[in-house]
């Protein structure tokens, strides 16, 4: 009897407080890593059922490397990243659980150099970092469920709930509290990683550009994301505390990637 109450007990010792951010900010975890990563493959899945991966290999070995480079210096190490280009017009980037990073084309082709591309990234890998979806799911399932699930090895019908509501809140975005924290962590990451950090404040201004016009695939990111003029002066805030603009934004590398993108 004692044995069932133990086991929940003795995990949450162990994945309880993880760090979620610079600095070795820490926070209440009750997913492992494992359970995560297993819920970002279902998620994956999903995605890639409905969305066609760019087939461009030299496109897509691109956006890794870059990707690579800010993953390496962020604060979680205990996950795989990968990054995908999706080849659809939509003006978006997600982030699923566990590691796996898309960005749709139609972002891409509104960029104009690769600090811009690894400034939004890196602000995937801050959701990812943060554990945005994995804290998300504990809010909205609760302690017993989510450890029902993360100790149980079977993709049961809560996991299968869990994977459709993550499925939701990546294409919904995680709210703006969220999207501010992933923001502040992307210039840092992207500064580490030798990037002009100013790339995350030309995103937001593009965004603010097309705030004005009616779109359809732009919709969605407005949705659940802060207003960009919100944004570019958080991002200035923060851009003034850790520097680093005097780095480099790799124009002419990016430049030859876009040619790829029509
Ligand atoms: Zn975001």
């Amino acid at each position: 009897m004692k044995r069932i109450l133990i086991v929940p007990i003795l995990l949450v010792l162990l994945v309880g407080c993880v760090t979620t951010g610079p600095g070795g900010k820490k926070s209440l975890i009750l997913i492992p890593t494992k359970t995560e990563v297993e819920l970002g493959k279902e998620v994956v899945r999903e995605v890639e059922s409905t969305e066609r991966v760019l087939t461009n290999t030299h496109v897509q070995n691109y956006v890794s490397t870059v990707g690579r480079k800010v993953a390496r210096v962020c604060d979680r190490k205990d996950v795989t990243y990968t990054f995908k280009v999706l080849d659809s017009d939509e003006i978006n980037a997600f982030a699923c659980p566990g590691g796996f990073i898309y960005i749709y084309k139609g972002l891409m082709k509104k960029m104009d150099n690769e600090a811009q591309l690894a400034a939004v990234l890196a602000h995937e890998v801050g959701h990812i970092v943060a554990r945005h979806s994995v804290k998300r799911l504990q809010a909205i399932y609760g302690y017993s469920i989510v450890m029902e699930v993360a100790l149980g090895d079977k993709m049961g019908k809560t996991a299968r709930q869990m994977v459709d509501a993550a499925t939701g809140v990546i294409l919904l975005g995680y709210g703006r509290e969220n999207e501010y924290e992933a923001d502040d962590y992307g210039i840092l990451y992207a500064k580490k990683a030798n990037y002009n950090p100013r790339g995350m404040v030309q995103v937001f201004q593009k965004f603010k550009e097309m705030e004005g016009r009616p779109p359809g695939t732009f919709e969605k990111l407005l949705m659940s994301h802060p207003p960009a003029g919100d944004r570019i002066n958080n991002g200035n805030e923060e851009i003034s505390k850790v520097g680093g603009t005097n780095l480099p934004y790799y124009e002419s590398e990016y430049a030859a990637i876009k040619t790829l993108l029509e």
